[in-house]
């Protein structure tokens, strides 16, 4: 937070110091004209002749120093400069559908400001009024982009010298430009009120700003109040001029909102975010079943799953891959993850580099081929991973917390009671799918875990609801 408003008033310095740096520079012969000038109509004809100063000074690009973002090369620009104030906006050039909307956004930016303008008194000499509007571009989803404009604003006399924002939404595939309505519905401003009140609040040095009537009334939920806004990875940014909602002096601030916090207002989803499909405040465990997939007992597993809308976590057989991939298919749309066993259910601590990454990657491509992702996650059949595999595998290991010896037993009811008599919040359980006993003991697990108010999530789901950091090559076992 801190960090972003710093950048705000860092840039205006940077641009400050441009302008008379060049303007000191391109000035200096001028200067001297002018001086002769000035001899000259006093002695010669009066001081009419001074009002060409101006027309010197307004071609040198003295007005504006514009900063480029790294990641956008192409830009054009729009420049009004005459006597009394200065304004330019560069704009981002995306693509032959957007370009036209960018242009005419741009177009009225412009005159927004010059109409803002009219309000100062005009300056003297180089006091007039300078505007400078840099871009910054921001890709997000499949087809969006955010466009920043970071507005330098320079009054006479520099009674103002500050940041302001516009911001602008597009769809690239069809060159729309998109305002909050289209992208949110009414309760967005209920939700960006809380989480920018919330967000400010948590900074000690913005804190006791928030019980300002200025704060308090332009982040009252109404639309108006959070025109400015951008998306950037799995955040919402909104961005707020200085002396919006703090003091000039505070510069200009931008606040950041979880997507996760509006996504249920969003329209449209401009980001690309997937929401979670649970809820990290409740239980959860993940059932792992490994040596499959096998059709007639991964089904009825799968079939329990959809019955409860859980997942499960399949550490499957390269070999096997091919001749299941129906059955694959249908998990994959389930929700549940498709974890690596080896091809062929290899003891990896006795096999060679290459042996062991032959293993690995044919697993991955197999998978790959039916689900178009890439399994994230290995398992080591026999629990025997050893040192080359455990510093070449560049994905982590996945152990467990529940052992229930299905293979070895299979009696349902042995299985389903070495799960339901400990099982607790955060548990892996080790099952395998190729047994009919296990299916049957599935079901019932299933059933009653879902009933018991558990969530059934993939590994990977446990592991992000709980915050736990996967490390390749290491074993994980729970996340209690
Ligand atoms: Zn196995």
């Amino acid at each position: 937070m801190t960090k972003l408003a710093t950048f705000a008033s860092g840039s205006r310095r940077g641009l400050y110091i441009n302008k008379r740096r060049s303007r000191k520079k391109s000035l200096k012969p001028f200067l001297f004209i002018v001086v002769l000038l000035l001899i000259a109509a006093a002695i010669f004809a009066g001081r009419g002749k001074i009002a060409g100063y101006f027309e010197g000074i307004k071609k040198d690009e003295f007005a504006f120093s514009f900063n480029s973002p790294q990641n956008w090369n192409e830009y054009s620009e729009i420049c009004e400069i005459n006597k009394k104030f200065a304004v330019g906006i560069r704009y981002p050039l995306i693509n032959d559908a957007t370009n036209k909307a960018i242009e005419n956004d741009s177009k009225q930016i412009v005159d927004e400001l010059k109409s803002e303008i009219k309000q100062f008194k005009t300056g003297k000499g180089e006091n007039r009024t300078v505007y400078t509007a840099d871009f910054s571009v921001v890709p997000s989803g499949e087809s969006f982009v955010s466009v920043v404009y970071s507005i330098h604003r320079v009054s006479p006399l520099r009674e103002i010298d500050d940041i302001q924002y516009r911001t602008r939404i597009y769809n690239t595939a069809t060159g729309e430009s998109l305002t909050g309505e289209d992208i949110f519905n009414e309760n967005f401003a209920v939700a960006v009120s809380h989480n920018v009140t919330e967000f400010f609040g948590k900074n000690p040095q913005y804190a006791p700003e928030t019980y300002t009537p200025l704060f308090i009334d332009n982040t009252k939920p109404k639309v108006e109040n959070f025109r400015n806004f951008s998306f950037s990875g799995n955040n919402l940014l909104i961005h707020f001029g200085a002396g919006e909602i703090f003091p000039s002096d505070m510069g200009a601030v931008i606040a950041q909102v979880p997507i996760s916090e509006v996504f249920s207002d969003m329209k449209i989803n401009v980001t690309g975010f997937t929401p979670p499909k649970y809820d990290v405040n409740s239980p959860m465990v993940a059932l792992t079943f490994d040596d499959g997939p096998y059709a007639p007992s991964t089904s009825r597993i799968l079939d329990a799953l959809e019955k409860v809308g859980g997942r499960a976590t399949f550490f499957v057989l390269g070999a096997r891959v091919g001749a299941e991939a129906e059955t694959i298919k249908r998990g994959d749309q389930l929700g549940c993850e498709y974890g690596n066993h080896t091809w062929n259910h290899a003891n990896l601590s006795k096999l060679s580099q290459d042996m062991i990454l032959q293993e690995i990657n044919s697993t991955n491509d197999a998978i790959k081929q039916i689900t178009g992702k890439d399994s994230l996650l290995l398992r080591a059949p026999y629990a025997e991973i050893g040192s080359v595999a455990s510093s070449i595998a560049g994905k982590p290991f996945i152990g467990w917390s529940i052992d229930t010896e299905d293979w070895m037993k299979k009696d349902s009811q042995a299985i389903i009671d070495s799960v339901l008599t400990e099982i607790a919040d955060g548990d892996i359980v080790l099952m395998h799918d190729l047994y009919p006993s296990t299916a049957v003991a599935a079901e019932t697990i299933i059933a009653q875990l879902s009933q018991r108010g558990f969530q059934l999530v993939t590994v990977s789901e446990l592991m992000a609801a709980k915050g736990k950091t996967l490390v390749p090559g290491k074993v994980h076992y729970h996340a209690k």
